[in-house]
């Protein structure tokens, strides 16, 4: 039978980590050929509220989940690790300065990069949730020079999907209907989620919606703003949705895609400085993604791209000035 993935999830007894874990474990991340070990990494005060999650993990007697460990030392949760997931983060508290969460930050992806870069497998791939996730991931990828840089990704998947299914809802299509829908530049307020290469039954999906307006002051606000709204309605943080995007992303990494929205290390493409992940349009094969070439972008969508990349430029330069890359 096939050897077992080492798949490490951080912040794994928090809300994303509790949705996530099920589904890593029933195959869903990996496909129901591929047996699964389960790395679960968190801080000391939340060790106990991980090991409540692996008894209920053992208790779905998951047939392709081969072993639990439960760790607060970032050595061993990546040691030999496939695929990490890393989903714990600092989040911003009320009144905390960008510069104070950027550092915050830097004390966790920082190890956890050096730690990757230690002990991962030569296969490793690493999609960062943990938000400012753009970042985080760059943070990360900065400490770990024996890892090809293109291994270290953050998520748009669930601006994406957002994106997706907003749109089928005005046009009254399923999201299937819907091909090339592309999320560019920081998983922020500034993200530019783009109507103008997406399709539906054959021309732009801008064209099909004929709506400027729509587009402009509906559309892209509340993909952009989402996560505020599920909290103003939930009273808690989008959860099952982001571990659903995480599912997405590497499910599409690993197995293959036409078309996807992946942040990723940019090569310069499309006026995005070298080295910022950023979101682009990617395919994927062979376990690789490339960022798809060729798209023409008109004015509106430039000046939406660059604020997002400007924004992502001037979190790279406060790192870097606070030392942590
Ligand atoms: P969640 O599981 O809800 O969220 C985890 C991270 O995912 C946050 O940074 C959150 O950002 C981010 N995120 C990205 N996209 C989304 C989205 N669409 N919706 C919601 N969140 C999103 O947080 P919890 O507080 O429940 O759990 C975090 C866990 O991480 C805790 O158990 C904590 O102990 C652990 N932790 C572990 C670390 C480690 O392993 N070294 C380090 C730090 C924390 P945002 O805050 O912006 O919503």
């Amino acid at each position: 039978s096939k050897a077992a993935v080492k798949v490490t999830v951080t912040g794994a007894a928090g809300q994303i980590g509790y949705a996530l874990l099920f589904r890593i474990a029933s195959g869903q991340l990996l496909g129901p050929d591929t047996p699964v070990r389960l790395s679960l990494l968190e801080i000391p005060p939340a060790l106990k509220a991980a090991e409540g999650t692996a008894m209920e993990l053992d208790d779905c007697a998951f047939p392709l989940l081969s072993g639990i460990d439960i760790t607060d030392d970032p050595k061993r949760a990546f040691d030999g690790v496939n695929v990490a997931l890393l989903v714990g983060a600092r989040p911003r508290t009320k009144g905390m300065e960008r510069g104070d969460l950027l550092e915050a930050n830097g004390g966790i992806f920082k190890p956890q990069g050096e730690a990757i870069n230690a002990g991962a497998a030569d296969d490793v791939r690493v999609l960062v949730v943990g938000n400012p996730a753009n970042t985080n991931a760059l943070i990360a990828q900065s400490h770990a020079p024996d890892v090809p840089a293109e291994r270290f990704t953050a998520m748009t998947r669930l601006d994406h999907n957002r994106a997706l299914s907003q749109l089928a809802a005005k046009l009254d299509v399923s999201v299937t209907d819907i091909a090339k829908m592309t999320i560019w530049g920081n998983h922020s307020a500034t993200q530019y989620p783009d109507l103008y290469h997406a399709e539906v039954g054959g021309q732009t999906a801008a064209a099909a919606v004929n709506d400027d307006e729509w587009l402009k002051d509906t559309f892209i606000p509340t993909v952009a703003k989402r996560g505020a709204a599920i909290i103003e309605a939930r009273g808690a943080s989008s959860a099952a949705s982001a571990a659903n995007a995480a599912i997405d992303h590497v499910h599409d990494w690993v197995n293959g895609t036409d078309w996807t929205s992946m942040a990723v290390v940019s090569d310069g493409s499309y006026g995005v400085p070298e080295g910022l992940i950023s979101s682009f349009p990617v395919r994927c094969a062979d376990g690789e993604w490339e960022i798809i070439q060729g798209l023409e972008i008109d004015d509106f969508s430039r000046e939406r791209i660059d604020a997002s990349v400007q924004e992502l430029s001037e979190e790279r330069d406060a790192v870097r000035g606070l030392g942590l890359i």
